[in-house]
């Protein structure tokens, strides 16, 4: 459907690190004092090696560190005069920064309305930029960022039309790009994905077929875990524990929603059909109580969401996201509407006997296909 994606890639800085523009001003005695050391570490071996890359690490470091703190000072200013005209140039007594970076962050505050406080700043380099030349470039293996003076080893793991952006933080670079889509395969098969809270993540069930996968079993009992080690950190008042405790979660739930979302799009191919999936983004405001209050408003949802549209993208698949109103309500059979209780769904209209899940994504299935239908009319 659409003709592009737009894909974020994470790469660790300091693992990538290749080279970097040596452009700092350095005095005569330095200079001896740098020659006297490199000769020293010539004769010796590989320790000394990586002793010079960690010292390049260092230095490179404290650089992205220097510009990261200016960069906030520039954000802060930025809030501070929503109204003034700002430039770059209007922001140099607050220290010296890539002036490209500083145009990026006053660009992002400045619009942003909603912004009363700066947390994290990233140094933001666009690469179409309007000068002559690019401002990055990523030749044969080779990413080199020039306005922040980096060059950094990378390979796209996919072909990609352009680069869009490279962001910089002191841990990490983020090089977003786009990436041509597929061409429809032109699946006219709907397969409907049911989002669930308990025992399975999602339940990817096909009406026609009758076949339903139950996938991501026993997320809860692994979220769970982290929940209670977290509260229990809490409670002991050891904040750093609390913290790597929710990283970790995040971490094991980033990599089940990969999993799941890879399933899903392997069951799409199988039954040549497309995806149709709860439009969630009204869940955090649903009323809930108590544990699972914690479950829904969480990002794992949206992530999941997010995870299946971009992987449908790039193979051309198209996915409908439908009102998900009643869907676990509604008999997939004679279309009559009831409470349920438990796990199982029995109709007392047809007499169908069912697991809830399994109804509810054959209705989200239903729901699709009518989208589907519309569209090709
Ligand atoms: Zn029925």
């Amino acid at each position: 459907m659409t003709g592009e994606s737009i894909l974020t890639y994470k790469v660790d800085l300091r693992r990538q690190i290749y080279h970097y523009f040596n452009c700092e001003v350095v005095t005569k005695a330095e200079q001896r004092n740098r020659q006297k050391q490199k000769q020293q570490h010539k004769a010796k071996t590989k320790n000394a090696k990586k002793e010079i890359k960690k010292r390049r690490w260092y230095r490179i470091r404290r650089r992205i560190n220097k510009w990261l703190r200016v960069g906030r000072r520039v954000a802060k200013y930025a809030v501070g005069h929503k109204y003034d005209k700002i430039t770059s140039k209007t922001v140099k007594h607050l220290g010296t920064i890539p002036s490209i970076a500083a145009c990026q962050i006053i660009k992002k505050y400045k619009n942003n309305k909603k912004c009363k406080r700066v947390s994290n700043v990233n140094l933001i380099v666009p690469a179409c930029s309007t000068r002559q030349y690019p401002s990055v470039i990523h030749e044969s293996g080779v990413l080199t960022i020039k306005p922040l003076k980096l060059i950094l080893r990378w390979h796209c793991p996919i072909e990609y039309t352009k680069i869009n952006q490279v962001e910089v933080n002191n841990q990490y670079v983020y090089i977003t790009v786009s990436v041509p889509a597929k061409p429809s395969p032109g699946f006219n098969k709907m397969i409907g994905v049911d989002v669930n809270v308990k025992h399975n993540l999602a339940a990817v069930g096909n009406p026609e077929t009758k076949k339903v996968d139950y996938l991501g079993k026993g997320h809860i009992y692994r979220r769970a875990k982290y929940l209670f080690m977290r509260s229990r950190y809490q409670r002991q008042g050891r904040p750093g524990r609390v913290k790597a405790m929710g990283n970790k979660e995040h971490r094991v739930m980033t990599d089940v929603n990969h999993k799941v979302s890879a399933q899903i799009l392997d069951r799409a191919f199988e039954d040549e059909a497309c995806i149709s999936i709860e439009d969630l983004t009204g869940i955090r405001k649903a009323p809930s109580r108590g544990r699972f209050k914690s479950f829904l408003n969480s990002w794992g949802f949206y992530q999941l969401r997010t995870f299946i549209e971009y992987k449908a993208a790039l193979d051309g698949i198209d996915v409908f996201a439908i009102d998900p109103a009643y869907t676990s309500q509604d008999c997939s059979g004679c279309g009559n509407r009831k409470k349920v209780r438990g796990k199982k769904y029995s109709c007392s209209e047809c007499g169908l006997v069912i697991h809830r899940d399994e109804n509810a994504s054959y209705n989200i299935s239903k729901r699709g296909s009518a989208e589907l239908n519309k569209l090709n009319i």
